[in-house]
């Protein structure tokens, strides 16, 4: 299983790659995780992307590809994969199908999660992280027993910056934006396969691999 994960900010993407990846039995692959290794790892592409961001700038995508091509190449990923965060627009699409081209392989799949805008923006805005100990709580799905108070450590409650409702439609507006040209790229392909992924996480986990196992058959 050769897949790639989609998701806008707040759909729980993360959590699903790791679940997904557990039940293909392939490694879980983001850019995130890629850069942190190259970077602490001292590679010659980790201190190239470190004299980018050291000095402000985005890290070319030149770069990111190159990383990306490498994790491609080590062994584990020989069987399968779950990339995440890669690719981000149609010129890295094209990078991608070189990439595993080059290794005698190519894309099986590419899962978009789905979830309604106003659903994130309601999720997302009732959350109250502790100043204290960190742990974040939900208004609705996981009250804290008194209004602003941190159950486990009695520290004050507030709203991180990212959560409030204007932040996180703005965000989805730029995701929206920034991710339409390639899902419609992956929909020409026939590549692309759906799932609404609203709803508890086992829930969302079943049905991505029903999809997926429907997909690759
Ligand atoms: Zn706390």
């Amino acid at each position: 299983m050769r897949l790639v994960l989609v998701g806008p900010p707040g759909a729980g993407k993360g959590t699903q790659a790791e679940f997904i990846a557990e039940n293909f039995t392939i490694p879980k692959i983001s850019t995130g995780d890629i850069f942190r290794a190259n970077v602490s790892g001292g590679t010659d592409l980790g201190k190239l992307a470190k004299k980018f961001m050291d000095a402000g700038d985005l890290v070319p995508d030149e770069v990111t590809n190159a990383m990306v091509r490498d994790r491609l190449g080590e062994p584990d990923a020989s069987d399968g994969f779950l990339l995440d965060g890669f690719p981000r627009n149609v010129a890295q699409a094209y990078e991608l199908d070189s990439m595993l081209n080059d290794l005698g392989s190519s894309l099986d799949v590419v899962l978009e999660l789905e979830v309604e805008h106003e659903e994130v923006v309601k999720r997302l805005s009732g959350r109250r992280t502790c100043r204290n100990c960190g742990h974040v709580w939900h208004l609705e799905y996981d009250p804290p027993t008194v209004v602003g108070v941190c159950d486990r450590c009695s520290g004050e409650l507030y709203q991180r910056d990212d959560d409030f409702p204007e932040t996180v439609r703005h965000r989805l507006e730029v995701y929206s934006a920034q991710t339409s040209p390639l899902i419609e790229f992956y929909i020409s392909r026939k590549q692309l396969v759906r799932i609404d992924a609203l709803g508890a996480v086992e829930d969302v986990t079943d049905r991505a691999i029903a999809a997926l196992s429907a997909a690759r058959s």
